[in-house]
């Protein structure tokens, strides 16, 4: 088997990921679920704060993290899947145009 980290776009639930995404910084990250900050991700995969579990990680900044920091992460917990954090952020706020217009 030959494997490599290819980027895939894929129909995924919003409220699902929002619930259990960790958005990483170089450091340490915070939750999405609950807005804690400084959680270490070489220690744990969920929330100290909400208990939530993390299966997305995500990076505010637009060219993303240094590639050895993420591999090591997605090799730490290979379940772990790394979205683009701009396509979720823009999915989010099209939801939250949408129930405004509904409302
Ligand atoms: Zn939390």
């Amino acid at each position: 088997m030959h494997s490599a980290y290819v980027r895939v776009w894929q129909n995924m639930d919003l409220d699902e990921i929002g619930q259990h995404l960790l958005i990483i910084g170089e450091l340490s990250g915070d939750c999405n679920n609950c807005r804690k900050v400084g959680i270490d991700y070489n220690k744990t995969f969920s929330c100290p704060e909400c208990k939530t579990d993390f299966k997305y990680v995500a990076s505010r900044r637009p060219e993303g993290l240094p590639f050895h920091i993420l591999k090591k992460l997605l090799e730490s917990k290979p379940s772990l899947v790394f979205i683009d954090f701009k396509d979720f952020k823009l999915a989010q706020d099209r939801l939250k145009a949408k129930q405004v217009f509904k409302a």
